[in-house]
């Protein structure tokens, strides 16, 4: 059992067990035709659920074979070109070969003492990112495992800022006037951090959206002068850079300057939108962005990096202090008058991946422009999408992209009941994810039913965009049809 244990006496077990699964992997690759098998959770879990956790197989080529069945052959293939549904990117190498090395070593970036290097090589990329954004000297962030992560965390550094001695509140009765202005398409973790942060469901105030689906500003100072008149307290706005839906990006340079009228932490969601950030064509779509107060990226979204890969980025390092706590058998007090560089005194975690290392080895072989290429080359394939949409008469298309998603919706020839288009809709979905033959994502706009294309797949054609279009109208008009035979 001993030789399981990876160390110097392992060191030949290790490269083989890891290259035989390395080898399945690269056979799945080469032999993948749909993005999806169509498997349904009914006909899986047996197949999960017949196996035996308490007799082990003893042999790495068997757990292979048995993986194959419970998981690679059925796993949803992100890296096909018919794969555009969610905020999943393909994943470039350099970042897998990180993930190899990293959690090989495993170092844990809680404290110097367990990470050594990798602290190092963390705050370097913070700064980098910090600098990219343009934050200025007193910058700083953390990893984090996620959006969802790093939404949370600002948010909770925005609270403490703004609670003390605000109107002499004290205690709980100092959380109840606290709110966070959002528009309509920001992401839902804003939602779920204000109920961990102890606020109610009326502290997160949704604004409306122009007809690109970004915040409407006069919304906004209305709201804020609401607040003030109201004796509420607004204690964070959050700028959505590229939403989920539409990857619209909030009028940040506007919103930037109503933050500091009102004097209100600006947070700005840029788990989508960070690729713009090493964008050689794009950059100035996040022109307004260095003045925020805090930042979400998700490397693990547009910086094509393995799940997970996120960062929160502070203008001002004093503010992480709120997610400060030393315990004696981690970080105490005296680490940091002696210097010792423990990122734990950052973070919401304490045991943490070295995730940073993906996106060092990525920048280390591509560099920064080889990623801004790849997100600028989805963005022009979703322009491309729109202008096919646009002229197609079986969809309807929502909003010109601004990054790579394209919400629409299939529309018959034949004025129908909307209900019945959304039913027909949704129907396409389903039928094209059964085929297995592509994948894409569903939504709601004005409570109809739409679709999504969630492009960043640089390997995705136009041409693969119009046979997913042809698909999926051929769904759609196969229901409607047999929904007039129902009928007659
Ligand atoms: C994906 C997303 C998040 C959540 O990020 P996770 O990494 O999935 O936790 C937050 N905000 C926006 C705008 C997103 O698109």
């Amino acid at each position: 059992m001993r030789s399981h244990l990876l160390n110097d006496l392992t060191a030949e077990h290790y490269r083989r067990s890891v290259t035989e699964g390395v080898e399945r992997v690269a056979a799945h690759l080469a032999a993948t035709e749909r993005p999806f098998t169509g498997v349904t959770p009914d006909a899986l879990a047996p197949r999960i659920d017949g196996i035996d956790l308490d007799r082990p197989l003893h042999d790495t080529a068997a757990v292979l074979d048995e993986l194959e069945e419970v998981y690679l052959r059925d796993a949803v293939r992100f890296h096909h070109p018919r794969y555009v549904a969610h905020l999943n990117c393909p994943v470039v190498i350099p970042a897998v070969l990180g993930e190899a090395v990293l959690s090989a070593v495993n170092s844990s970036l809680d404290t110097w003492d367990q990470s050594a290097g990798a602290t190092l090589v963390e705050r370097r990329l913070v700064d980098w990112t910090a600098s990219r954004i343009g934050l200025g000297p007193d910058a700083d962030g953390v990893f984090t495992s996620g959006g969802t992560q790093s939404n949370l965390q600002a948010l909770l550094l925005a609270r403490e800022e703004a609670k003390p001695g605000q109107a002499g509140r004290t205690g709980a009765d100092s959380l109840a006037g606290l709110r966070i202005l959002v528009s309509e398409a920001g992401h839902f973790s804003v939602r779920k951090a204000a109920k961990l942060l102890g606020l109610g469901p009326e502290s997160v105030v949704s604004l409306p959206v122009d007809r690109d689906r970004r915040m409407r500003t006069v919304a906004l100072a209305h709201e804020l002068e609401r607040c003030r008149r109201e004796g509420l307290f607004p204690m964070a706005v959050v700028a959505t850079a590229g939403t989920t839906d539409f990857g619209s990006i909030d009028p940040l340079p506007e919103i930037a300057e109503l933050c500091e009228r009102y004097g209100v932490w600006l947070h700005v969601d840029a788990a989508y939108g960070c690729g713009l950030l090493v964008s050689p064509t794009r950059r100035h779509l996040l022109a307004g962005i260095e003045r925020a107060d805090s930042v979400t990226v998700d490397y693990h979204k547009s910086f094509f990096q393995p799940v997970s890969s996120s960062a929160l980025l502070v203008r001002d390092a004093s503010t992480l202090r709120h997610a400060t706590y030393h315990a004696d058998y981690l970080n105490p007090r005296r680490a940091v008058s002696e210097r010792i560089p423990n990122q734990v005194d950052k973070s919401l975690q304490t045991t943490r991946r070295f995730d940073a290392l993906k996106l060092w080895t990525t920048l280390r072989v591509m560099g920064a422009d080889g990623i801004g290429r790849l997100f600028d080359e989805v963005c022009d394939l979703a322009a491309e999408g729109w202008r096919m949409l646009t002229a197609d008469p079986r969809f309807d298309v929502v909003v010109e992209p601004a990054l790579s998603t394209l919400v629409f919706r299939h529309v018959p020839a034949a004025p129908t009941d909307p209900a019945e288009t959304d039913r027909a809709n949704l129907y396409a979905r389903e039928a094209l994810f059964a085929s297995g033959a592509a994948v894409v994502a569903g939504t709601r706009v004005g409570g109809r039913h739409h679709l999504k294309f969630t492009l960043l797949n640089p390997e995705t054609t136009a041409a693969d965009l119009a046979a997913v279009l042809d698909l999926i109208a051929g769904h759609a008009e196969q229901y409607l049809g047999e929904s007039l035979d129902r009928a007659s």
